[in-house]
This record gives C-alpha cells, sequence and structure tokens, in this order.
C-alpha cells in the first residue's frame, strides 16, 4: 500500500482540490524532490508539453495546472467557447511524464468573491495590456493563487506569451517571491507558426495566410539587427503585408526593449519583435528575439 506521504512511483495524478494538490506536492517534497509547476488553460500541444518536458529536464517533478480563468478573459472573448479537451490533456501530460494535475472547478479556484488582485504597472501599459483590459491582471492574480496553492520551486511559462512572460517574472521579483521564472522557447509548427490552443479555430485558408505572421517576424528582426532600417520603417512594412496577406486587423507589430517592453526605434541592445493581429475571429499573437 502507498502510505499518503510517499509519491507513487510512476504515472499522472490527477487532483481536483487545493488540499489535494497540497498533499500531493509535499509527498515528493519529503522525497527530496524539487517541483515544476506548469500553469495551462489546457487543450494542451507541444507547446506545453515543452514546458512539462523543462520541468523534467531540470529535475523538478512536473505539476501542470488546468484551469481556463475567468477572470482574464473580456467580456466579448472566447471564454465560453475556449477548447477544453481535459481527458486528452491527462493522456499528453502521462506521456510528457507530469506527475500531477491540477484541474480545479471554479469554486474551489475562486471560493467567494475575489476582493484581492494583483496588478503590475508599467510593463501592461502596451502590447496587449490596452486591448485587453483587465486581462493581466486576470492572470497575475490567477498565476499568484496557483503559485501560493503549490508552492513549487520554479514555475514554467512560454516566451510565446512573452509580455505575460515578463508580467509574471516582474510580479515575483516585486512581491519577493519564493519562485524561480523559468521562460522556454517557442514551440512552432514545422512551417513555422507558432502552436496555440486558438490555432483549431482557423480555416484551411486562414491557417495558410496565418503563416505570414511569423514570416513578417522573421523579416523584422534580419532587417532590424542589419541596422537596413528603423524599427518603425520595418514593423509598418510588415503591417502592410500582414493586411494585404489576408489579416483582418493589425493590433500591433512593434520593436520593443526585452524586459520593460517599451517601443524602440533602433535595436541596441536585447530586443524583441511582437506582434498581434486578427484573421477572422482567430485573435493571433507571436514574437520573436531581435
Ligand atoms: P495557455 O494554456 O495557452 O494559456 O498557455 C499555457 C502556457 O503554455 C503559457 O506559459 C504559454 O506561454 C505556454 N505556451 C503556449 N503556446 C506555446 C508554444 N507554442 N510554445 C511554448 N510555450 C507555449
Amino acid at each position: 500500500m502507498i502510505k499518503d506521504s510517499q509519491p507513487q512511483e510512476r504515472g499522472l495524478a490527477v487532483v481536483r482540490t487545493v488540499a489535494e494538490l497540497r498533499k500531493a506536492v509535499s509527498a515528493f517534497r519529503m522525497a527530496g524532490r524539487t517541483v515544476g509547476l506548469v500553469p495551462t488553460m489546457g487543450a494542451l500541444h507541444e507547446g506545453h508539453v515543452s514546458l512539462v518536458k523543462g520541468a523534467l529536464e531540470r529535475g523538478d517533478v512536473p505539476v501542470t495546472s488546468i484551469f481556463v480563468n475567468p477572470t482574464q478573459f473580456g467580456p466579448k472573448e472566447d471564454f465560453s467557447a475556449y477548447p477544453r479537451d481535459e481527458e486528452g490533456d491527462f493522456d499528453k501530460l502521462r506521456d510528457a511524464g507530469c506527475r500531477i494535475a491540477f484541474a480545479p472547478s471554479k469554486d474551489e479556484m475562486y471560493p467567494g468573491e475575489q476582493l484581492t488582485t494583483v496588478t503590475v504597472a508599467g510593463i501592461t501599459d502596451g502590447l496587449c495590456g490596452p486591448l485587453r483590459p483587465g486581462h493581466f491582471q486576470g492572470v497575475a492574480t490567477v498565476v499568484s493563487k496557483l503559485l501560493l496553492m503549490a508552492m513549487p520551486d520554479r514555475a514554467y511559462f512560454g516566451e510565446k506569451d512573452y509580455q505575460q512572460l515578463q508580467v509574471i517574472k516582474r510580479m515575483v521579483r516585486d512581491l519577493s517571491m519564493p519562485f524561480e521564472i523559468v521562460g522556454m522557447p517557442t514551440v512552432r509548427e514545422a512551417d513555422g507558426l507558432a502552436m496555440s490552443s486558438r490555432n483549431r479555430y482557423l480555416s484551411p485558408d486562414e491557417r495558410t495566410k496565418a503563416l505570414g505572421m511569423y514570416k513578417q517576424l522573421v523579416k523584422v528582426a534580419d532587417t532590424v539587427r542589419g541596422g537596413k532600417a528603423s524599427c518603425a520603417e520595418a514593423t509598418a512594412t510588415a503591417s502592410q503585408a500582414l493586411r494585404d496577406g489576408g489579416f483582418d486587423i493589425v493590433e500591433y507589430f512593434t520593436v520593443v526593449d526585452a524586459e520593460s517592453l517599451k517601443p524602440l526605434e533602433h535595436a541596441a541592445g536585447p530586443a524583441r519583435v511582437i506582434a498581434a493581429a486578427r484573421l477572422g475571429r482567430t485573435r493571433l499573437i507571436d514574437n520573436l528575439a531581435v
């Protein structure tokens, strides 16, 4: 019989409550293991799996949370339509070597009215911040809760959501939270399109057009790196190319400082070219290091 204080040798434990999560995590801790949290909204793909593998490579016991967080969706966004496939997600996590899946209900995450929120100023002023009011506050609050529920050594986030990664890093630093935040490279389809749970909304025609975003990011990164044009010139050309290539709205296409996310005219230090655009009903975001 497995004692409560001893983790199972292998396999995925699915837990639904904070109490079960803490018990499962502490069993690994008692066995001398470190813990790596991978927060997700489910509908998992290879991008998410790479975060679990990142945790394994660093020797952490991977713990993945699956929670479609309502507070980070705007009233006109796709919360109810967001893809959900819990059984498929558990299979992927099991195959990847994840040990604990935390899939709480909304009431477990938010018992009663949530009067406390976490706001990260400054780096949320631009890019997705003004376009998705309340989004980063929802993200920072739910990630704080998940970190405090799991108390991991490290937490793993994708560079795919670059502004989110910077927001979390800054939050952990500013609030002296005792967790290391690890950013992991974006996993792409063979042709370069960044993997995203929302890619399944794309029609075959839109899927072809969607690749334009990656191609333009590569082009701008090359142009800016080589000093062949200013950031403003390169990104204006790229935005127009996206519209010509079938994107309906280019929300932003810009070069920013890699940490402060402030717009740059010339990329002297570490910089990121970053874009958001709409293709039909799908909103795509992506970015590259310059
Ligand atoms: P999501 O469930 O889409 O909110 O994402 C959960 C985590 O997976 C976040 O840290 C994302 O940045 C990360 N992620 C999503 N897509 C990718 C990708 N293509 N490559 C790497 N990480 C990703």
